[in-house]
């Protein structure tokens, strides 16, 4: 069974199937993995160079990993700002915010000006507190964003608050016009279809099982070869294990996340009625926001944690944590308290140590380049790998390939088993944390300390 949201898209998708490989395959650039990464790469490339014959490998169907699975909230990088500054300068740090917002506002433009309907919503997004503990939690970012004038949230009075956010849980909030929300796998199969039309070649059900550089470079599958002048690789969290030398660049985290039944009498009521995305403080964040067919979404990250960087057959089925969520969907929204639940699934993240996707060259060959690492925050960001990896392939010299994003990844995780247990650890350090801050206790010290692990996730991932 597909993940709601894919399986959304699907019924109302028409477009062709995309055959397997069979057989050898000659292409200028091939591209691996058909999710946001790989389908912008190939729209932007087609994009400055229609005359390029590119290929997109796709181990399942385009959108069957996180694209077609995700939150649907499209934020800007503007809660990564210290991160950003600290890695790469002010100069750049200010770049790329701007940059991660302009993103957002041309997703929605691309989709309107293509007929992609993918529910595209900019009605921004509410930084918020959702017990007292969190208060002020987003204040120093937003301080060092207006001093360098990129700062685009303002604080709200909190009864317009909990009115745009539908629920008296949210102490504080701060909001900002530059987010959007979409009906992800509409958005994923809509660049699907859009890359077909643009003449990209696409294989669906074919995994690339091996890679010989060279020139060209031979990308390996099960029945056939594509030799490419270039490759790009947009695999995600597979990447961990395709490649051994990314082992400990990523730890691979799930998000967990329920959809309700249509209730829009009920949100309408309780003031959710726009596309507004809403994140509190938390370390691993509660995420929501409703959807034009009236249904509520919530997810939170940080629940399973994958050994080795495996791919578990539980990212593929209904999640675990389904009560959980319930259960917070019930506190944060009382009057939705009945509403039955109409799905609940999971999918994995790519969480590297920056909490920030890196991009670079594959073993330092100057035609296979990869981007990863998005951190459970990749809806609006792909865009941004898309214009990396499309300027990478064609040998550009501008701002991107530039970037200190290209510098692959900037930290490494420790190895097994010390990774899962440290990360095992540190989620259940920050899960009484937050229970006891919910409570209004103190936590513990031991907790807190561990809890700051996790510090550099940022609030506005989702893995
Ligand atoms: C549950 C969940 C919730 C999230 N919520 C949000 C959110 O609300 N907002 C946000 O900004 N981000 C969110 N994210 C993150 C966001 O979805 C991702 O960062 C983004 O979709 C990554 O896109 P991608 O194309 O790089 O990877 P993917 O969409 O995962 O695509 C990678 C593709 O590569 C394919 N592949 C793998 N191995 C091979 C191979 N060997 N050969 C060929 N193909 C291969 C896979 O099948 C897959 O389709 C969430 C992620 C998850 C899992």
């Amino acid at each position: 069974m597909r993940p709601f949201w894919l399986q959304q898209a699907l019924d109302q998708d028409n477009d062709a199937v995309c055959l397997p490989l069979a057989g050898d395959e000659r292409c200028d650039v091939c591209i691996v993995g058909g999710g946001y990464t790989g389908l912008w790469t190939a729209l932007m490339l087609k994009e400055q160079a229609p005359q390029l014959d590119v290929l997109l490998i796709e181990a399942d169907i385009c959108g069957a990993g996180a694209s077609g699975r995700n939150g649907g909230c499209a934020l800007s990088w503007s809660a990564k700002y210290f991160t950003l500054e600290r890695l790469f300068g002010a100069v750049e740090a200010v770049r790329l915010v701007q940059e991660s917002e302009r993103s957002i506002a041309a997703i929605g433009e691309y989709c309107a000006a293509n007929g992609i309907d993918c529910d595209y919503r900019m009605d921004g997004t509410l930084y918020t507190a959702s017990n007292p503990a969190q208060l002020g939690a987003t204040d120093a970012v937003i301080g060092a964003l207006a001093n360098k004038g990129i700062n685009s949230f303002e604080r709200l009075p909190l009864e317009q608050v909990q009115r745009l956010a539908g629920s008296a849980r949210h102490l504080e909030g701060w909001f900002s016009p530059a987010a959007a929300t979409v009906q992800p796998g509409r958005l994923v199969r809509g660049l699907r279809r859009l890359a077909l039309q643009r003449g990209v070649r696409i294989h669906e059900g074919t995994a690339m099982t091996g890679l010989e550089h060279g020139a060209p470079v031979q990308v390996r599958t099960r029945n056939g070869t594509v030799r490419a002048d270039r490759v790009v690789l947009g695999m995600n969290a597979w990447m961990a294990r395709a490649f051994p030398q990314f082992e400990r660049s990523v730890a691979i985290v799930s998000s967990d996340m329920v959809i309700t039944e249509p209730c829009p009498e009920l949100l309408g009521e309780i003031g959710l009625d726009s596309g507004i995305s809403v994140l509190d403080s938390r370390i691993f964040v509660h995420y929501y926001h409703n959807t034009s067919d009236g249904r509520l979404m919530l997810g939170k990250g940080g629940n399973t944690f994958a050994y080795g960087g495996r791919m578990l057959p539980v990212f593929d089925q209904p999640s675990p944590y389904q009560p959980l969520l319930r259960d917070t969907l019930s506190e944060f929204f009382p009057a939705l308290a009945q509403v039955p639940v109409a799905a609940s699934w999971n999918g994995p993240s790519d969480r590297s140590v920056t909490g920030l996707p890196f991009f670079g060259r594959l073993d330092g060959q100057g035609n296979v380049f990869y981007g990863f690492g998005y951190s459970g925050s990749g809806v609006g960001p792909c865009h941004m790998g898309g214009q990396i990896l499309a300027s990478l392939a064609l040998g550009l010299d501008n701002a991107w390939t530039r970037s200190g994003l290209v510098k692959g990844p900037l930290g490494q995780f420790p190895p097994e088993p010390i990774r899962y247990l440290g990360s095992l650890l540190v989620r259940n350090a920050i899960r009484r944390k937050e229970r006891a801050e919910d409570r209004g206790v103190r936590p513990r010290q031991l907790d807190v300390r561990l809890a700051r692990f996790a510090a550099a996730a940022g609030k506005a991932d989702k893995g």
